[in-house]
């Protein structure tokens, strides 16, 4: 992780001049400490991050000492956004970038990096194993032709919904508080004692989601897009997506997916409201159940997961009444 002295930079260009001077006088040579960053609007650390489940898990760490800006906001879809203006001009007085490998970054990270040479740029993913996922592509279109120029297709993309397995959140919030506690040496404590408050929480999810999941006997889990695969690696769950590509099936694929639905004894395809899909009411149709939608971009994680775990149950609930 980047650390130098930018942070005293920024300080500087929130001071006045008299100020200013008496400041770079006690500070002399020092790193700034986190006493001279006061909150209060202009004071608080500004951070931005990609996908509304990150703002939840930096405001955690950072508590009131940040101010958390989203790119991607609710209902919108992180592989195929494009930054707002205001939103770039707000980035040109970031502090902090906490990225996590949507696929939007990949087109806009350099830019937005570009437009603030100051900002810190951390990358979530760090210390996060990365799966493959198990359709060739995930994204745009845009993004699967290029792709599809570069000779990918079929390799194996690794899957970018690392915040969807609340022990691998324990990594990405643990990378959160070190850049945090760089940043601003001065609350090292109180980023740490949030921390610990966090991955408490993170564990006792776990623990729940595990003994939800323990007790299911049927363990496929269909979907349109394929967002559940860190979730379904941990809990012993098997995802199966009706998107090929980042798009709907073609109809010999779908007759495909019908069929194993039957021969599973599926009642539910899940959606998520970022993707239409025919298709999914197309299956439900066929095995006479329904589409259920479940939202992988809540902000409200913690509870928004126990949600999600339970839609699933019910799923399999329903499934083993109607055998
Ligand atoms: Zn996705």
């Amino acid at each position: 992780m980047k650390r130098n002295g930018r942070p005293w930079r920024k300080l500087l260009l929130l001071l006045g001049g008299g100020l200013l001077l008496a400041v770079a006088a006690r500070v002399g040579s020092r790193l700034v400490t986190a006493d001279a960053i006061r909150p209060g609007d202009r004071g608080k650390i500004n951070v931005f991050v990609s996908v509304l489940p990150q703002k939840y898990f930096v405001e955690r760490i950072g508590g009131e000492r940040v101010s958390v800006t989203v790119m991607v906001g609710p209902g919108q879809n992180p592989a195929t956004y494009e930054p707002l203006p205001q939103q770039m001009r707000a980035l040109t007085e970031a502090d902090l970038y906490f990225r996590i490998g949507v696929p939007f970054e990949t087109a806009w990270i350099d830019r937005l990096q570009a437009l603030n040479r100051e900002l810190i740029m951390v990358d979530t993913r760090e210390g996060v194993a990365l799966r493959e996922m198990e359709q060739a592509c995930h994204g745009s279109e845009a993004e699967t032709a290029d792709l599809h120029a570069h000779g990918h297709h079929g390799e194996g993309l690794l899957d970018p919904h690392i915040w969807l397995d609340p022990l691998l959140v324990k990594i990405q919030a643990e990378t959160v508080y070190r850049a945090l506690a760089a940043f601003d040496p001065g609350a090292r404590d109180y980023y740490q004692a949030n921390l610990a408050r966090f991955h408490a929480d993170l564990d006792q999810l776990h623990t729940e989601l595990q003994a939800t999941f323990d007790r299911l006997k049927v363990k496929t889990l269909m979907v349109y897009h394929p967002a559940w695969g860190y979730l379904a690696d941990r809990y012993g769950l098997k995802q199966v997506a009706l998107e090929v590509e980042g798009k709907e099936p073609g109809p010999r694929k779908l007759a495909q997916l019908i069929d194993y639905a039957k021969a599973e004894g599926i009642r539910v395809i899940f959606i998520q409201s970022q993707f239409n899909s025919a298709a999914a009411e197309a299956v439900a149709r066929a095995v006479n159940g329904q589409v259920v939608s479940i939202d992988p971009l809540a902000e409200d994680y913690l509870t928004n997961m126990r949600r999600i775990a339970q839609a699933i149950k019910g799923s399999y609930d329903t499934s083993g009444e109607s055998n």
